[in-house]
């Protein structure tokens, strides 16, 4: 029974036994982790089930030799694994822990922490070591791509940050601790509401959130804080993630700085909502602002004003000082004017020297009107430019709103109708617009029109009117003088459609028309009196044209008409922009053979020295002088004295508007070389001008 007792006892040691190496060997199973044990004397080395597995070996039970065990160590891992092994059996303090690869027989690659103890004798000598080896390529690998994520994240220029379940922030990378100034350290723990500002309310956090829920992904622009205070604006991108259970586990979040791009936005937006040189609202932004202001009124039923305002004669001081100075003027003028408004008031500039102002709640007409005059009040302290005082005027034209316009564009054109009008009658003052402004202005869309229709149909020709020579009282030229007879209308007068013609750049066919007509024409009536010059009135716009050369070499040509036969006709108002750029096409003009006659000469400001640098050849004495001459001696006066200034340049003198045999005999007496006028002949159409030219009688005689 004793005996059967201990037998039944041993089997139950070694059944324990037993299942305590399986449960060993199963437990070993689940961690990855074999053991061994090598004897250092016999050099056998045990290794348990799971090491074989993690050798790639089927377990045998079987010993191995130490140099089996190298073999199936990486290559590149050997030497190190060697020496570790040596220090290990020379030194009992040496803790061997080593992490290795191992090559499978299939060579397939493990990689494996081993750790091991040396037993030694009574001499001090190793006898035996044993230890673990395990598998930890599948914690390496988790690991090395996490290293891989953080390059990546490091790498980024867009900061990051992932949150736990909790939202607690557990890793965030180098660009987002630029970004917002924090250490990771700081971040670390926290939840990202420490990057909160208080741009954004409470409703946009609930959608943010809600959005997450149903999306697992937010994205959008909102305003974050900085460490220092300071808020900017990030676009974010929230990602949740969920583990295998469909549970969010983590969430990821990339914020990039928009600073610099909405900065870029704004700055664009700056520049093209607003004039470079003097930093005010330009013509866009004006149109948009009055537009506010309209809508304003209209709600509180209040009135707006515009005036638009041009600077008298800019054109003059900019050439003058220079492009650089005008500049600078304009600056000045710029400043003043924001000065002299209020605050809700918009200054802008609308191009060139012209200048808008916006004025919501208004008042009446009275008020507008006390408002401009406190801005003129402004202008009338000078400007201070290279060292010199320049007083600067203003013509202006203000239009309110409701009356004279409903919207922006329209109150804008009745401004600039009414500026226009301002200059008209002397500049350096403002006028409000009234409605025979808009009726001028509809009127002449309809002229222009029926302009450009009559410049087609051939409603435009010519009246010549002859110059004589008060010596021999022969004709020597005649003026061409255009006349337009639009169908089934009255005849238009030059002094109305020229302008139009000019405003509108209908001039240049016109003018065309004129100058080729001219030339043809006077090129037959050579052939009855071979010393026939015609004279050709051109204007500003047209002398400003660039291919005026071309033009008059072209007319010249094609009709056969020598140059010095051709004669044009220029105003006072043409010499004063640019005047060296005038002298130089004038010469231009004469090299060629044509004269050049000064027209309507002493109803404008050219004085002595200015008229001498122009290579003129006759002055035309303005019809306003000969008028009166025999009535009033000032008129008398100034006749005699173009003359004989005229003389001492040695220009000729032409006498327009003789009228009558005392005004003939008073500019005979004081030696004037040539007349025209009605004395002698009004302007006559083609065919009675050859008839006129035909006789070739004396027309002194007439009286
Ligand atoms: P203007 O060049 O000074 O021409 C002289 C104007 O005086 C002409 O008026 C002519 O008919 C008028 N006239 C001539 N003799 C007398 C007179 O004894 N008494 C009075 N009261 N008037 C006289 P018109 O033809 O009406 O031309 C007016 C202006 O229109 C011209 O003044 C000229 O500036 C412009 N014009 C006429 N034709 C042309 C043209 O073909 N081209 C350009 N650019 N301008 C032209
Ligand atoms: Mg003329
Ligand atoms: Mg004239």
């Amino acid at each position: 029974m004793a005996l059967s007792s201990d037998t039944e006892k041993c089997k139950r040691i070694s059944d324990d036994l037993l299942s305590s190496q399986e449960h060993l060997n199963k437990v070993q199973e689940i961690a990855h982790l074999g053991s061994w044990s090598w004897d250092i004397l016999n050099n056998t080395l045990l290794w348990s089930d799971e090491a074989y597995r993690i050798f790639g070996l089927s377990p045998t039970g079987s010993f191995q030799t130490y140099e089996a065990f190298i073999k199936s160590v990486h290559r590149e891992d050997r030497a190190k694994l060697k020496e570790a092994v040596k220090s290990a059996l020379a030194d009992p303090d040496y803790r061997y822990e080593l992490e290795h690869r191992v090559v499978r027989p299939d060579g397939s690659e493990r990689v494996v922490m081993e750790r091991g103890k040396v037993e030694w004798d009574s001499f001090g000598k190793p006898i035996s070591m044993m230890g673990t080896v395990h598998d930890i390529t599948n914690i390496r690998s988790v690991e090395d791509q996490l290293k891989l994520v953080q390059i990546v994240l490091n790498s980024s220029d867009e900061g990051v940050f992932i949150s736990d379940s909790q939202n607690k922030i557990i890793s965030v990378n180098q660009s987002l601790c630029k970004l917002y100034g924090y250490d990771s350290a700081e971040m670390l723990g926290q939840r990202p509401s420490i990057f909160k500002s208080d741009r954004q309310d409470k409703e946009f956090y609930t959608e943010l959130w809600q959005t997450l829920v149903d999306k697992d992904e937010w994205t959008g622009e909102m305003w974050n804080r900085r460490k220092n205070g300071e808020t900017f604006p990030v676009k974010t991108t929230i990602q949740a993630v969920r583990n295998k259970f469909g549970e969010v586990s983590n969430f990821v979040c990339i914020y990039k700085d928009l600073s610099d791009i909405k900065q870029r936005d704004e700055e664009l937006v700056y520049s093209t909502t607003h004039d470079v040189l003097t930093s005010l609202p330009n013509r866009q932004l004006f149109l948009d602002r009055l537009r506010q202001a309209i809508r304003q009124a209209h709600r509180e039923d209040s009135r707006v004003s515009v005036s638009v305002l041009n600077i008298d004669l800019f054109k003059k001081i900019n050439d003058s000082l220079g492009h650089t100075h005008g500049d600078e003027l304009l600056k000045m003028i710029a400043q003043r004017l924001k000065n002299s408004v209020r605050q809700e008031d918009t200054v802008s500039r609308l191009g060139g020297d012209e200048f808008s102002i916006i004025h919501p709640n208004a008042g009446n007409v009275e008020a507008v009107a006390l408002m401009m005059q406190r801005i003129f009040d402004g202008f009338a302290k000078p400007f201070y430019l290279a060292g010199k005082e320049f007083y600067i005027t203003l013509s202006t034209g203000i239009t309110l709103y409701p009356e004279d316009g409903m919207d922006p564009d329209k109150m804008l054109r009745n401004a600039d109708l009414a500026m226009n009008r301002a200059k008209d009658v002397g500049r350096s003052n403002f006028q409000f617009f009234t409605s025979t402004l808009d009726d001028r202005a509809t009127n002449r869309l309809t002229i222009e029109n029926d302009m450009r229709l009559g410049l087609k149909r051939g409603e435009f020709f010519l009246n010549y009117q002859p110059k004589v020579d008060l010596s021999t009282g022969q004709i020597t030229g005649m003026e061409s003088l255009s006349r337009w007879k639009p169908s089934g209308k009255d005849q238009v007068s030059p002094v109305e459609f020229i302008p139009i013609a000019e405003e509108t750049g209908l001039i240049v066919p016109l003018g065309d028309f004129i100058l080729r007509d001219a030339c043809f024409q006077t090129k037959n009536w050579l052939d009855i009196n071979p010393n026939l010059r015609v004279a050709v009135n051109l204007s500003a716009s047209q002398f400003r044209q660039k291919n005026l050369l071309m033009r008059l070499d072209s007319a010249l040509r094609d009709s056969g008409l020598p140059p010095e036969k051709l004669e044009i006709e220029i105003t006072e108002s043409m010499l004063v922009d640019n005047i060296d750029e005038v002298i130089n096409i004038l010469c231009k003009i004469k090299e060629r053979g044509i004269t050049i006659a000064m027209d309507d000469f002493g109803t404008g400001y050219s004085s002595l020295s200015v008229l001498k640098r122009f290579p003129l050849d006759t002055l035309k004495i303005d019809q306003s002088f000969v008028r009166d001459l025999t009535v009033d001696s000032d008129d008398a006066q100034i006749v005699t004295a173009i003359i004989s200034m005229a003389k001492s340049l040695h220009l000729k003198v032409v006498a327009e508007g003789v009228e009558t045999k005392e005004q003939l005999m008073f500019l005979t007496e004081r030696e004037c070389d040539m007349m025209q006028g009605y004395y002698f002949s009004k302007p006559l159409v083609e065919d009675d001008f050859s008839a006129l030219l035909t006789q070739k009688k004396s027309l002194l005689d007439i009286g």
